[in-house]
């Protein structure tokens, strides 16, 4: 990964807001800029003059890690918060004024620095500055996230293999994250959702000791996270025959996913992929049942920007990674969602996902 490449970028922009200093307590984001992958620190990253000054604060558990791992900040293993630690070094640099992550921070982290800064500094909200770098994947990252679709693609079979009727959504979710761990998953982007019968009904239909049915959808909506980065992939397949009208819901939601897909280009704005998919639904007679948006960005975290969704104006741009994921939810009867990640290119897109869209019937 090329953190000095990334930090340069966020100096320049910081410069460009006229923003002296970053206090970065967002952990995605210090993963980002500077490697670390614990869960405890406080990057201060300042936009320095011509180079960026960076102060990666974290206390004696990860002494070892931070060491190893953060790249291009100097270390501080704080006996004090590490927050308490970073408000004296923005003190100790003669700083006037300091921004901090409005999203990320909670209103009692915020008092807390305040009362660190004890009025000499000032707290300034802002509000994705990284995230925005984040938003285009650059090459590692893209070859990170291939990887990550991959091994998750990989356990659909498994997955398969385990459903049967009388078997517990608990059990078919369990044997799929065994399976990603033995093959170098980290963990799950997510708790594992297996919706089964008339649960698939569910757009989130985690796992639960439900049996799965004689005849019915099961939705399997699941991701791993290897070497920092996420996967997500839904498909849907039916267990027993299925029926005329399932069918006809399979295939629609499959035409909607297909729609939004050639949609994706660069330039096109985030929403227009999401009405390219809701038309199909709304002409087969599914409109009212596609409850949630199209997609979302994934990379260090499963959902980041940009989203998919009706009115949404950002435009898409070459190296932005996103889901498309319509489904259709009929109450009494059963769900359909099917889920790609997808890549955008300098000339339109790339399914990253290779895992078939065909009806698979169990
Ligand atoms: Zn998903
Ligand atoms: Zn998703």
């Amino acid at each position: 990964m090329n953190y000095s490449v990334r930090q340069k970028k966020l100096a320049a922009k910081l410069r460009e807001e006229g923003i002296e200093a970053l206090l970065i307590t967002h952990l995605p984001n210090i993963f980002y800029l500077c490697g670390f992958t614990g869960t405890a620190g406080v990057l201060l990253f300042g936009a320095g003059d011509r180079s960026p000054q960076l102060y990666f604060h974290t206390d004696g558990r990860y002494t070892q890690q931070a060491r190893e791992q953060v790249k291009g900040a100097k270390v501080i293993i704080t006996k004090n918060p590490a927050p308490a630690e970073a408000c004296e070094r923005v003190k100790k640099l003669g700083l006037k004024a300091v921004s901090f992550e409005a999203d990320h921070l909670a209103y009692a982290g915020y008092k807390y620095l305040n009362q660190s800064l004890r009025g000499k500094v000032r707290l300034k909200p802002s509000s994705g500055l990284v995230e925005q770098l984040r938003l285009s994947k650059d090459a590692d990252e893209i070859e990170q996230l291939r990887a990550a679709v991959l091994l998750g693609s990989s356990l659909f079979q498994t997955a398969l293999s385990t459903i049967k009727p009388g078997v517990s959504e608990n059990v078919v979710a369990g044997e799929l994250e065994l399976q990603a761990r033995r093959a170098g998953a980290e963990k799950m982007s997510f708790d594992t959702i297996v919706a089964s019968g008339l649960r698939s009904a569910l757009p989130h239909g985690r796992a639960s000791a439900s049996a799965i049915p004689a005849s019915g959808f099961i939705i399997l909506d699941y991701g791993v996270i290897l070497a920092g980065y996420c996967s997500d992939m839904t498909r849907t397949v039916h267990v027993g025959r299925t029926s005329r009208t399932h069918r006809k819901m399979y295939e629609a939601v499959r035409d909607a996913q297909l729609a939004s897909i050639e949609a994706v280009r660069p330039g096109a704005e985030a929403g227009e992929v999401d009405k390219a998919g809701r038309q199909v639904l709304k002409k087969a007679g599914y409109g009212a049942y596609f409850t949630h948006s199209t997609g979302h960005g994934v990379g260090i975290e499963v959902h980041e920007s940009p989203r998919l969704a009706r009115g949404q104006i950002q435009k898409l741009s070459p190296g932005m990674i996103v889901t498309v994921e319509p489904g259709i939810y009929i109450p009494e009867e059963g769900g359909v969602r099917i889920e790609d990640m997808v890549l955008v290119t300098e000339s339109g897109y790339e399914v990253l996902t290779p895992t078939t869209k065909d009806l698979i019937e169990l």
